[in-house]
């Protein structure tokens, strides 16, 4: 393969550098149950998560753990002191935090975490699959239709292939061969990474939060991840925005960043940086959604051996093990087993728009 570019052009940048390293991580394993389709997906995927954290030394690696998962309603008005803590809420959350009682939403036996950059750049270098970096400009067509591989910006000719997998995230879209297809928008959202006072007291929760700032403000559904390595990882404030062309220049919006410290500290003080908390980061990046809400997993139509990985929203790092596995099966053996990805396949959207 072709030396890797020196200056990597825009919309590209090393791996893990979008959602797949800023997410919470968070996995669930019957969430998506009310859609049969998604529900077999992500069912396969937790459970493959299991098994990839047992071969990959997941917990030690990528931070991979079950959880006990709760539904907190936050108050509006100011925490009232002396409220007595209920016997559900860790110690670490305030007692104050909660208006009414927590609900559990999720145990160890079907709640996990990972830290998604961490188990991306682990699960890639576990592949032995070699990195280039570089915008793919095009999907290059032999005249019979097959896949012959990839232009790539600032390089001559074309990075032959024999199967082309496009997992362009909110970006997809920006490919003519996906455009002609199907429609892949953005959803930005926010993220702070906290190294709390008392990091040892942090135990393995995780909080899903209602909260209305003010009466008649929208309500804020946030959500807060301790994480193994002790940081504490809070997000939320999300708005319908494409992402731009340039991965790199994404940041947080400054209300929101600072909407999710309040919040943060509503829920522990030891999450408040007047109290002793660290900022580690504080950041943005955009969900890939589709017009369905379903994924897009499957071969192009029209383009033999072009295949599609895309719109999994705010279960990717969730659902990707599945995707993988069911992709790679039915690249390599015409057909998946792992799923089955005929509810997710790109042609759906030209069935659809033939029938109109
Ligand atoms: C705040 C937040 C929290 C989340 N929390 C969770 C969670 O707890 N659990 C969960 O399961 N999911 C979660 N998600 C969702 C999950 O992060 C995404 O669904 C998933 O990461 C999407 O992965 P992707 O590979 O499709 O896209 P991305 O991670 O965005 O990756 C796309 C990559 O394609 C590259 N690219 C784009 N165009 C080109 C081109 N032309 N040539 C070459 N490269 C290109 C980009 O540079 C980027 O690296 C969360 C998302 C957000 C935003």
């Amino acid at each position: 393969m072709a030396a890797i570019p020196a200056t990597p052009p825009r919309r590209v940048c090393a791996p893990a550098c979008g959602a797949s390293g800023k997410a919470g991580g968070f996995l669930a394993l019957d969430w998506c149950d009310s859609t049969p389709s998604l529900s077999a997906l992500a069912r396969a995927s937790f459970a493959l998560h299991r098994r990839l954290a047992a071969s990959l030394d997941g917990a030690a690696a990528y931070g991979y753990r079950p959880v006990h998962t709760l539904s907190i309603c936050v108050p509006s008005d100011d925490p009232r002191p002396g409220s007595p803590p209920h016997p559900l809420l860790p110690g670490w959350v305030d007692p104050a935090a909660s208006a009414a009682p927590p609900r559990v939403l999720g145990t160890p036996e079907t709640t996990a975490q990972v830290h998604p950059g961490l188990f991306t750049k682990a699960v890639l270098a576990a592949s032995g699959a070699e990195v280039v970096v570089g915008e793919v400009e095009r999907v290059v067509v032999r005249d019979d239709g097959r896949v012959a591989g990839v232009a790539v910006k600032g390089r001559d000719g074309v990075v032959d292939a024999d199967a082309v997998v496009l997992a362009l995230g909110p970006w997809s879209g920006r490919l003519e061969v996906v455009r002609e297809v199907c429609h892949v928008s953005g959803i930005k959202a926010h993220s702070i990474v906290l190294w709390p006072r008392e990091p040892e007291k942090i135990t393995p929760h995780a909080l899903f939060l209602s909260y209305q700032p003010a009466p008649g403000a929208k309500m804020l559904d946030p959500e807060v991840y301790p994480r193994p390595t002790g940081e504490v990882y809070i997000c939320g404030m999300s708005k319908d925005e494409d992402a731009p062309d340039d991965p790199a220049t994404i940041t947080g919006e400054r209300d929101s960043i600072a909407m999710l410290h309040k919040i943060a500290g509503r829920v522990s003080s030891h999450l408040k940086t007047e109290e002793g908390a660290e900022v580690v980061a504080e950041q943005a990046c955009y969900l890939p959604c589709t017009t369905d809400g379903l994924p897009i997993i499957g071969e192009m139509p029209g383009v033999k051996g072009c295949y599609i990985a895309t719109g999994h929203s705010c279960w990717g790092i969730l659902n990707a093990p599945a995707t993988g596995a069911a992709l790679a099966e039915l690249i390599l053996d015409g057909k998946a087993k792992t799923v089955d990805l005929e509810a997710f396949s790109p042609a759906r959207f030209l069935k659809r728009r033939s029938r109109r």
